[in-house]
């Protein structure tokens, strides 16, 4: 159970990737005195990369986990109570709110930062999990220049896939979309797109049954199933990404705060803030079409300073410092 310094803090943020951890700095730094639980996944989706090379001020690149452990260490150097645990519910209609953790710990809360982010939705094979950043990637964006000059496959039938496909023949030497059936889900646009692009290759009705390698010498091939034929074959290559869709971390909010179809939820005009009062979105959470780990920590500087607007609003800022000042 873990032990929390007050009974009702000003700001909590849920999530510690870069959105969360750039939250928890810039309202640790403003003397909010924020608490931060970590999540299920401390350190969010860039602890299941290796190498980051497109975030700004690591002109050697740096690796994931390290790069998160950085933002930790600097959140914390400036006062953040953080928890591994998980918010599992929030009562909105008390105020301050109500916030249980899995433990059932419960305690009260002006302002929420949700940073939850979003989770690559995977195959589920064992072979996969043991891969992933060993030639199994879910990001084009982040991995697709390790496979300069490599044949890579991509898996789905969306517009994700096909932006992926297209994206990576920037590096492959081929592309091989593997989808599971006969016609992809993908918008006509980025369809036509991968058609027109002659690096790329479909495969149809087809399944994955393994992704064949080891983490010393990274992925060889796939073994696939052709779900017409009933034949499972070999399909050699060097890498492969998975792009069968997100899932935004929202099911705490389900029927709270206003989502998009896809559970994505929805912000106000180019704010972080939520149909909720009080109730901030930033990062992967409500971004569904950058996913990047600089947007993501750019929208959790937003989200820390709309909340600091927000108390202000309600003048618990002013509350809150003279507590602090003892008067
Ligand atoms: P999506 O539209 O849900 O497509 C997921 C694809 O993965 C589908 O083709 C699906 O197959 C396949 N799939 C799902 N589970 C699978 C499994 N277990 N095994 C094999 N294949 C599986 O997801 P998305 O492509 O990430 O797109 C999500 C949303 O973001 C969409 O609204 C999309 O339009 C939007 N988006 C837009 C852009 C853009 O406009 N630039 C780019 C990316 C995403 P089935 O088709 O058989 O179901």
């Amino acid at each position: 159970m873990p032990e929390l310094k007050k009974e009702t803090y000003d700001v909590t943020i849920m999530g510690s990737g870069p959105a969360g951890l750039t939250a928890a700095i810039y309202a640790a730094r403003a003397n909010l005195e924020p608490v931060l639980f970590e999540g299920p996944q401390p350190g969010g989706q860039l602890t299941i990369t290796t190498d980051v090379e497109n975030y700004p001020g690591f002109p050697d690149g740096i690796m994931g986990p390290e790069l998160m452990e950085h933002m930790r260490t600097q959140a914390l150097r400036f006062g953040l109570e953080a928890h591994i645990a998980y918010i599992a519910d929030v009562d909105t209609t008390t105020k301050p709110m109500t916030v249980t953790l899995d433990d059932g710990t419960k305690f009260q809360t002006r302002t929420l930062i949700v940073a939850s982010g979003a989770s690559a939705r995977l195959l589920g094979l064992e072979s996969e999990s043991h891969l992933m950043g060993y030639g199994v990637s879910t990001c084009a964006t982040c991995d697709g220049y390790f496979f300069r000059g490599k044949e890579i496959v991509i898996i789905g039938g969306g517009d994700s896939a096909m932006e992926e496909a297209t994206f990576l023949t920037k590096f492959a030497s081929k592309v091989t979309v593997i989808h599971r059936r006969a016609e992809l889900r993908a918008s006509k646009i980025m369809q036509d797109r991968a058609f027109a692009n002659p690096k790329i290759e479909f495969i149809w009705n087809t399944e994955i049954v393994e992704v064949l390698g080891s983490r010393e010498e990274g992925v060889n091939a796939l073994r696939i199933h052709n779900t017409e034929t009933g034949e499972t074959s070999d399909y050699p290559c060097q890498g492969v990404f998975v792009a069968i869709g997100h899932i935004p971390n929202t099911k705490v909010f389900t029927g709270k705060l206003k989502t998009n179809d896809d559970g994505y939820i929805i912000t106000e005009g180019g704010s972080t803030r939520t149909t909720v009062p009080g109730i901030f979105a930033v990062g992967d959470v409500q971004d569904f079409t950058y996913r990047q780990a600089i947007t993501a920590a750019g929208s959790g500087c937003m989200g820390a300073i709309d909340a600091e607007r927000y108390l202000e609003s309600e003048h618990v800022i002013e509350e809150h410092r003279t507590e602090n000042w003892g008067t």
